[in-house]
C-alpha cells in the first residue's frame, strides 16, 4: 500500500469510528417537543437513566413534557463496550392564557357522579396510552389530520367560564362537523369510545413505541379498535362531543403519558390554516 493510500486508510478508519458514536438526533429540543434519534444498531439508550426501546435498526424517540426540566441526559452504550453522555438542553416555552366562556357548566363542574365517571375515564385512556408496541408508525413524517383554521394550541393556560383548569395539550382545527379525519401516521387503532365526558367521541391511534395520536370531540368514526391504518387513511368524521363550544377537532400526540405537541411533528402553517387534506 501506498502512501496515499495510508493515509486513505486512516482518515476511512477514523470516519468509522465517528460515525459508530454517533447520537443523531432529529426534532427541536424544547419543552412539548416529540424527538427522534438515530444509533448503531445494537446500542443501548438511556434518557435519564430509563432504557429506550430501540428498532433493528438503532431508531429510537423520546418526548418532552410541557413543564419538563430543562436540562435532561442521554446516555449511549455502544456495541463497542464505550459509552457516551450527552446533556440535552431544553428551551424553555412561554404558553398563552386562553379564556372560553359559554361552556356547559356541567363539564365545568362536574357533579360527584360525574366525577366517578371522569377518574375511571381517564383511567382507561392513560391505559391505552401506556401500550408499549413495536410498530415503526412514528418513525414516518405525521401529516395534518383535518383541514381548517388553528383555534387553539398546545400548552394554553385554560380559563373556563372565569374558572381556572388545567392547560389545553392538543391542537385545534376548526371544521365543519362531519368533516373528515385522517390518520396522520401509520398506525394501529387502541380506542374508539363514543362517548367520553370532557372529550366526547374519542380516538386514539398507537403509531408505536410509546408513541400515540388522540381525536376528540369526534361525531362518529371509520375505523374499529385493533384495525390497522394507513398515513391519510380517514378514520372519523369531526364534531362538537363533550366538554366542546362549537365543531373543531382536538389532535393530541403523547409518548406514555407524556403530552407533547403535535406541532413539533406538523409544522405550524404560517396562514394559520392547515393545509388541504390529501386523499390517498
Ligand atoms: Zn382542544
Amino acid at each position: 500500500m501506498g502512501k496515499t493510500g495510508q493515509i486513505l486508510g486512516l482518515a476511512m478508519m477514523l470516519l468509522a469510528v465517528s460515525s459508530v458514536q454517533a447520537i443523531e438526533l432529529e426534532g427541536d429540543l424544547v419543552q412539548g417537543s416529540l424527538v427522534r434519534g438515530q444509533v448503531e444498531p445494537g446500542s443501548q439508550v438511556f434518557l435519564n437513566d430509563k432504557p429506550l426501546r430501540l428498532t433493528q435498526a438503532g431508531r429510537f424517540v423520546l418526548g418532552f413534557g410541557r413543564s419538563e426540566d430543562l436540562v435532561q441526559t442521554l446516555k449511549v452504550e455502544f456495541p463497542d463496550g464505550t459509552a457516551k453522555v450527552r446533556e440535552l438542553v431544553l428551551a424553555e416555552r412561554s404558553y398563552d392564557i386562553q379564556r372560553i366562556e359559554g361552556v356547559p357548566s356541567r363539564t365545568v363542574t362536574p357533579s360527584e357522579a360525574s366525577l366517578e365517571r371522569i377518574r375511571r375515564e381517564a383511567e382507561e385512556v392513560r391505559r391505552t396510552r401506556s401500550r408499549d408496541s413495536d410498530l415503526t408508525g412514528f418513525l414516518g413524517e405525521f401529516v395534518w389530520p383535518a383541514e381548517g383554521r388553528i383555534s387553539g394550541v398546545y400548552g394554553s393556560q385554560r380559563v373556563y367560564n372565569g374558572e381556572p383548569r388545567s392547560p389545553h395539550y392538543g391542537i385545534d382545527i376548526a371544521a365543519p362537523a362531519g368533516a373528515p379525519v385522517l390518520a396522520p401516521a401509520d398506525g394501529v387503532v387502541t380506542m374508539a369510545a363514543p362517548d367520553l365526558f370532557y372529550s366526547g367521541g374519542t380516538l386514539i391511534i398507537d403509531h408505536g413505541f410509546g408513541v400515540s395520536s388522540t381525536f376528540l370531540h369526534l361525531s362518529g368514526f371509520d375505523v374499529t379498535p385493533g384495525q390497522a391504518v394507513k398515513k391519510g387513511q380517514r378514520i372519523a368524521r369531526v364534531g362538537s362531543s363533550g366538554r366542546s363550544t362549537g365543531p373543531h377537532l382536538d389532535w393530541r400526540i403523547n409518548w406514555f403519558d407524556v403530552r407533547l405537541d403535535p406541532m413539533t411533528v406538523a409544522p405550524a402553517p404560517k396562514s394559520g390554516r392547515t393545509p388541504p387534506l390529501v386523499d390517498r
